[in-house]
């Protein structure tokens, strides 16, 4: 069993400023609780490669790419929106997210790793076709499915998305194309205000309302998912773990704890483990309480190891 864990320094050049939730510090905050609890020891470490424009463009506009190269600032902040900003590294930093998760792909298909973790941002699963926003420009798990697809020749492929807030770019991405099973749990009504009302044979949305707590969570979540992955029988998953549903987090008003994100990732591990060879390819999406995140990444990793209770080596 072996984890490859994949970032790169770049990521940390993206900097949208002292106030802003989505900070450099996150990645350093999951490194150092890794260290503490010894996990980081298992690892395989790798650095994120840049992703090219082919891989890119499986998924994005190429007129979107030109149109953020072209708003790239020389210095100080452009704001996309009230919340998503481009320093001078923020591009470097998103070419490195999504070439992570091309990465993590390559590793697993090729057998040198089991699975992988990229600790990696800017986050991605808002970042639709050709549209940046809620701190995402590129959609770096839906980079890794589309590489999965066209590179590695796969025909099914999952994505389980258990960030607090809907995946809505990824949904957008692969609403029409039944090869990409989505499965998305999110509290609703909140930020992206989408993912309530749609859902098909290829989207499985679970809504959750704030102040759903662990159990109903794992309730919610057992019900919806894992028979319908079963039968889709993915040759790969894909997660979008964002970990800002924990209780200690207050972007949202989930009320999660720490072995429920154990408990998420062992289910998803155990569907990997039946019909894809175990291989699954996680990539960091929110997560704001710096303390809980790395609580929660070390929890999601150690699930991922075949570790359910939490008593690590
Ligand atoms: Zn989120």
């Amino acid at each position: 069993m072996t984890i490859a864990y994949i970032s790169h320094p770049d990521c940390l050049l993206h900097d949208m400023g002292p106030e802003h939730p989505e900070c450099p510090a996150r990645l350093h905050a999951i490194q150092d609780h890794l260290v503490a609890r010894g996990i980081e020891l298992v690892l395989r470490h790798y650095d994120a490669p840049l992703a090219t424009e082919e891989q890119l463009c499986r998924v994005h506009d190429r007129a979107y790419l030109e149109r953020l190269s072209a708003e790239s600032p020389t210095e100080g902040l452009h704001w996309i929106d009230g919340e998503t900003g481009m320093c001078p590294g923020t591009l470097r930093a998103a070419y490195r997210a999504a070439g992570a998760a091309v990465h993590g792909v390559d590793l697993v298909m090729r057998g040198e790793a089991t699975s992988a973790f990229c600790a990696v941002r800017p986050p991605g699963h808002h970042a639709g076709r050709s549209r940046a926003g809620g701190f995402c420009f590129f959609n770096n798990v839906a980079v890794g499915a589309a590489h999965a697809l066209a590179e590695h020749g796969l025909e099914r492929v999952a994505i389980c998305d258990f960030d607090a807030h809907h995946g809505d770019g990824i949904e957008e991405i692969f609403r029409d194309d039944p090869r990409v099973l989505y499965c998305s749990s999110f509290e609703h009504p909140a930020y992206p205000y989408a993912g309530a009302d749609t859902g098909g044979e290829h989207l499985v949305n679970v809504p959750l309302k704030a102040g759903t707590d662990g159990r109903a969570f794992r309730r919610a979540v057992a019900d919806a998912w894992f028979d319908r992955m079963a039968a889709f029988a993915p040759q790969m998953v894909l997660v979008s773990a964002g970990f800002d549903g924990h209780a200690e987090d207050d972007m949202t008003r989930l009320v999660l704890g720490d072995d429920d994100f154990r408990w998420v990732s062992c289910e998803i591990k155990r569907v990997a483990d039946a019909s894809a060879g175990g291989r699954v390819v996680s990539v960091l999406e929110g997560g704001y309480s710096l303390s809980a995140l790395g609580r929660g990444v070390a929890a999601h990793i150690d699930a991922l190891l075949g570790n359910k209770h939490g008593a690590h080596p």
